[in-house]
């Protein structure tokens, strides 16, 4: 009885993990040719000033839809195309992408482009930086690379010498998702950062924890101490708006301002003269 009881458990719990390891194995191959297929496609994302007036620059969100599996979010698949390597290429082909898209954008508008730690320390950073940077005709300065800080502290050095390479081209660095993880304050000065971006776990807060509001306000003052520009990300309600504007926020992003968009809204967007948005005071 015992032994059937055993057998019973280990059929409602064996074809569950099966089936999500069978899932990521598959995913792994079919993104192997996803580049060539072109599967990939970008989504930008507007970032306004405080104020709502005016688009200083739009992240480009990387999207898959795959020929079997149709689309899959960048949360499931962009781990799995770090552990085979594949986000390398596949990163590569975001910053030459991102770089093509915002060159036709009017000059004050900026791109942001997320690296993964994988490409960061991938050698050839640099020289895919340059490449995408001369073969589209955009200004070093328009791009900003955003890095998640969670991993900068496994290889201080070696994230420290990749920051440096990338900011010697005059592109921007940003430290994306600030305040999770393993955060600290001594990112803030070990690494060469331009543009720190509140993490939207503080910004949901905003509303009913006012120990949030401290803790933003505070983050967003060092920031403009340390001479660093501040970003707040995932802003939903009018109300999480409102809080921002009580600071000296630099930049706002979120559902509630734009979502990501393809290339030609965004386009569309730039091109007419006042920007309409939702929480504009
Ligand atoms: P992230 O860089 O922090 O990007 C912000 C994510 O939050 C995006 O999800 C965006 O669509 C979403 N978002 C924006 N505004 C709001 C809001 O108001 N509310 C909520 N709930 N979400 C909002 P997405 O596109 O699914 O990307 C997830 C993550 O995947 C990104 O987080 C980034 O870490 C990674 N990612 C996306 N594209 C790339 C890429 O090209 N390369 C690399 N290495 N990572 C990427
Ligand atoms: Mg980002
Ligand atoms: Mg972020
Ligand atoms: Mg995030």
């Amino acid at each position: 009885r015992a032994k059937d009881s055993g057998r019973g458990q280990m059929c409602f719990y064996e074809p569950l993990m099966d089936e999500k390891v069978e899932r990521s194995r598959d995913l792994a191959s079919e993104l192997q040719g996803a580049l060539e297929r072109g599967e990939f496609q970008l989504m930008f994302q507007p970032i306004f000033d405080l104020a709502g007036q005016r688009i200083l620059s739009c992240e480009a969100l990387l999207r898959w839809t795959n020929r079997r599996h149709g689309s899959i979010s960048p949360a499931e698949f962009i781990p799995i195309a770090e552990d085979n390597g594949l986000i390398v290429p596949i990163g590569s082909w975001v910053i030459r992408e991102a770089c093509r898209t915002a060159s036709s954008w009017p000059a004050d508008v900026k791109i942001a482009v997320n690296l993964s730690p994988v490409q960061l320390r991938a050698t050839n950073l640099p020289m895919v930086i340059m490449s995408a940077l001369a073969s589209s005709g955009l200004e070093a300065e328009r791009l900003e690379l955003e890095v998640t800080e969670s991993v900068l502290l496994d290889d201080i050095e070696a994230s420290l010498a990749a920051l440096d390479a990338i900011n010697r081209l005059h592109v921007r660095t940003t430290l994306d998702d600030f305040g999770t993880g393993y955060s600290s304050l001594s990112y803030l000065t070990k690494f060469p950062f331009q543009t720190l971006k509140i993490d939207r776990s503080f910004i949901a807060d905003l509303e009913q924890s006012p120990a949030s509001v401290a803790i933003v306000q505070t983050v967003i003052d060092l920031a403009a101490k340390l001479g660093m520009r501040t970003v707040a990300e995932g802003i939903e309600t009018q109300a999480q708006l409102d809080q921002l504007r009580r600071t000296r926020c630099d930049a706002v992003q979120g559902y509630l301002l734009a979502r990501p968009m393809p290339a030609t809204m965004v386009a569309t967007m730039l091109a007419g003269d006042g920007i309409k948005i939702q929480g504009r005071s």
